[in-house]
């Protein structure tokens, strides 16, 4: 069983490496900006009650987005372990999964914190907006999510240094190193792809 976060700015490319690891280690990524996103594609009414909202890069709110996962991590895949892309995302989050976890008996294994210069999450922000036209990519909105995760996410990675958990890893290089990277410190803390199955 692994349970796993991955944490970095926007740009760090948490959303790539948290596939792959999730595929290392036989897991289901929960990315709350997908369930976000696909919900908005499909104009549900959790999709109309947050459009705006990600459109302007701010955070819905933690009541609505504890729920989200809440109910994600209640399905059966989840029961062996996840990898948890982008929420908690502030500490009220890490206090509404700490509570649901201990509901289950169980807590987060490690924490990928992928560290990328500013300069460059901006610049792979803004390629991608040019590649997938996401709509929350302009440049304005790309300032205040850079802004917000400064703020809100970045101090949640001292609850977490606190408990011993975090592995920071250099974000910059090939996707292949950086998968090698992420993989050598999850099995330097003894969980591995053999201790997921
Ligand atoms: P992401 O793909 O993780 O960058 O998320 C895209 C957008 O979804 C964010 O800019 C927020 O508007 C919203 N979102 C995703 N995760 C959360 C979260 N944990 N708390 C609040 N809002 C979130």
């Amino acid at each position: 069983m692994t349970r796993l976060l991955i944490v970095g700015p926007q740009g760090s490319g948490k959303g790539t490496q948290g596939v792959r690891i999730a595929e290392e280690f036989g897991i289901p990524v929960v990315s709350t900006g997908d369930v976000f996103r696909a919900n908005v594609a499909a104009g549900t009414p959790l999709g109309q009650r947050v459009k705006a909202i990600i459109e302007a890069g701010d955070l819905v709110p933690d009541s609505l987005t504890s729920e989200v996962v809440r109910d994600r991590l209640a399905q059966a895949d989840a029961a062996e372990g996840f990898l948890l892309d982008g929420y908690p995302r502030n500490l009220g989050q890490v206090g509404d999964l700490d509570a649901f976890l201990a509901e289950r008996g169980e807590q987060l294994d490690a924490v990928i914190v992928l560290d990328v210069p500013r300069a460059e999450s901006v610049h792979r922000l803004t390629r991608r907006a040019f590649e997938q036209g996401r709509t929350d990519d302009t440049e304005e909105v790309i300032a205040n999510r850079l802004a917000i995760y400064e703020r809100e996410t970045a101090p949640i990675l001292d609850v977490f240094r606190e408990r011993g958990i975090v592995d920071e890893i250099d974000g910059v290089g090939s996707l292949d190193e950086i998968t090698e990277r992420i993989v050598g410190a999850l099995e330097a803390r003894g969980l591995s792809r053999a201790a997921a199955v």
